[in-house]
């Protein structure tokens, strides 16, 4: 009579953990590896881009990121169109960084949308805040050691369609650690962008993300700093 041994039982055991590995992976999203090394250009726009000049709302030029994961909750006049696009958007960081992890959570939001009357958004931002354009604002808070805690960014009820889409997208690359704007036409961070289209992240914006959120490249580094590791990492050409 046939009966199982211990080889069937370990090539059962191994053949299950092979598919536990393979589910773990097809769920876990795909992250864009780091490449061998970036140009002087990417470092420089990644420096640039992360390194608040006018943003940091102290006044230093130190690298501004988060360490924790980012919990994203709507608030006011939020539209299905609206999640899609804050997801969306959460999606491609997620390919683009291991951590911080970034999801829509109600609890303890540290990433909060307000969709709320134009006349409102003034009212709301306090003194320690960043207007932008005629429309979106930000409001960052940022603590003594370089890290952000806490984004919220208000988008006028009032902005409909592409201009809408392309606010959210242009303030949430803001309050992921993108500071400052670019040249880049087709970039959310472009000059202007509120009145252009973009579809996703420009691949200098991806090189940003990429290079600020490595774990060796810390908040409040200076620019000099955060070159410095970079160099000794072997990652600038
Ligand atoms: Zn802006």
């Amino acid at each position: 009579m046939f009966k199982f041994g211990p080889g069937y039982r370990s090539s059962l055991i191994l053949s299950l953990c092979v598919l536990l590995v393979f589910i773990a992976l097809a769920r876990a999203p795909y992250v864009t590896p780091l490449k061998k090394n970036y140009t002087p250009q990417e470092v420089r726009h990644f420096l640039h881009t992360s390194i608040g000049t006018g943003w940091d709302l102290y006044g230093r030029e130190r690298i501004i990121k988060w360490t924790g994961d980012i919990r994203i909750r709507c608030y006011g006049e939020v539209e299905a169109a609206d999640v899609k696009t804050i997801n969306y958007i959460a999606y491609q960081f997620k390919r683009l960084t291991k951590r911080p992890g970034i999801a829509m959570n109600d609890e303890n939001a540290n990433m909060k949308f307000f969709f709320i009357p134009e006349e409102q958004i003034t009212f709301h931002l306090g003194d320690k805040h960043e207007r932008e354009f005629e429309y979106g604002a930000i409001c960052k808070p940022i603590d003594k050691n370089g890290v952000l805690v806490e984004a919220k960014i208000f988008i006028p009820a009032e902005a409909r369609g592409e201009r809408r889409d392309m606010l959210i997208k242009h303030e949430m690359a803001h309050c992921l650690g993108l500071m400052n704007h670019n040249k880049y036409p087709g970039s959310y961070l472009y000059q202007g962008s509120e009145h252009s289209q973009a579809r996703a992240f420009h691949a200098m914006d991806k090189v940003a993300l990429q290079l600020l959120y490595i774990p060796a490249v810390k908040p409040n580094m200076s620019w000099q700093q955060a070159e410095e590791v970079l160099r000794t990492k072997g990652l600038i050409k």
